[in-house]
């Protein structure tokens, strides 16, 4: 097996059927990674419903999905507001009579230098990415209470585990993410309720890319520099395992949780991220 490559991750690892018979809630599940985790978490049986804003996102997704004859649906959602949420999840525990797992993957971000960081751009950021996850994770919660347990996995990263510039909207809602994972663990196991996070390393994904172009001068990484070249240099250099991550890697880890291999597992914060911050925290 090569790991030079993402061949190995895009085979498939896990059994088929593994998840049949569950109800999967993956927010922005339309594009990138949450893509990725949808399409991995119909492949292995489960019904999938994708929710977020933009109807491009949710029908492409859908289509690619469905085609390949495996189950989902879509559902327009702002997870910035909670009482939308609530009807969303009401309504797929309605139709399909239980969710097993919620993915809280939404997120928005921008390279801003936190001096003229508006507090609008700072709320909608903080509310997308911190509050959008703490309201879908309430709002499962009595579902997945009443039915014996659930999953909750969020996405978090690694950027707040050292300084990080011109993301402190991002950077602070995530380390609330990785707090909040840990509370809902310890307070929700009672109920069986299994609460981790995944902390993607960089993942070429369009999203980020459109997103992560620092200012000129600023002395920030241009990580995803759209030039193939300059990508591949920063792989060689600045990720130990030598390959930028795909969605396939990230998604093998919430199919991982999902399973009943994650039975035992709550309050995890994984990173998924060849080895980049690690080998950046060294002097
Ligand atoms: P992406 O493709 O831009 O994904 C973001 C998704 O969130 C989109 O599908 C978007 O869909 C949805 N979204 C944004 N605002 C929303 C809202 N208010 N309500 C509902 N959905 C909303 O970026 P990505 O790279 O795949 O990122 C996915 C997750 O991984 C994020 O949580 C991100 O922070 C995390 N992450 C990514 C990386 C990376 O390198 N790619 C690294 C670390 C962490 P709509 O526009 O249709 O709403």
């Amino acid at each position: 097996m090569t790991d030079s490559t993402n061949t190995a991750a895009h085979a498939p690892v896990f059994r088929p059927g593994l998840l049949d018979g569950q109800v999967a809630l993956v927010t922005g599940g339309g594009t990138g990674i949450g893509l990725g985790i949808s399409e991995l978490l119909a492949e292995l049986g489960a019904h999938v419903v994708i929710a977020s804003r933009k109807p491009e996102h949710l029908d492409a997704a859908l289509a690619g999905i469905t085609s390949r004859g495996h189950k989902a649906s879509i559902v327009p959602l702002d997870v910035r507001d909670p009482e939308r949420v609530k009807a969303v999840v009401n309504d797929i525990a309605e139709a399909h009579g239980r969710i097993d797992l919620l993915v809280n993957n939404a997120a928005g971000n921008f390279y801003s230098p936190s001096a003229t960081l508006s507090p609008n751009a700072w709320k909608a950021v903080v509310e997308i990415d911190l509050y959008g996850t703490f309201y879908c994770s309430q709002a499962v919660y009595p579902i997945m209470a009443t039915q014996g347990g659930g999953r909750i996995v969020s996405t978090s990263m690694t950027l707040h585990y050292r300084g990080w510039p011109l993301m402190a909207h991002a950077t602070a809602a995530k380390a609330g993410v990785d707090a909040l994972t840990k509370t809902l663990a310890v307070e929700w196991a009672p109920e069986r309720i299994r609460v981790n996070a995944i902390a993607p390393g960089p993942i070429p994904t369009e999203g980020v890319r459109k997103a992560f172009t620092p200012p000129a001068a600023s002395g920030v990484p241009d990580v995803f520099a759209a030039a193939e070249e300059k990508m591949a240099e920063y792989a060689r250099k600045g990720i130990p395992l030598g390959r930028w991550g795909s969605p396939r890697d990230i998604a093998n880890m919430v199919a991982f949780l999902a399973s009943p291999a994650g039975d035992w597992i709550t309050g995890g914060i994984f990173v998924i991220d060849g080895g980049e911050w690690l080998a950046k925290a060294q002097p």
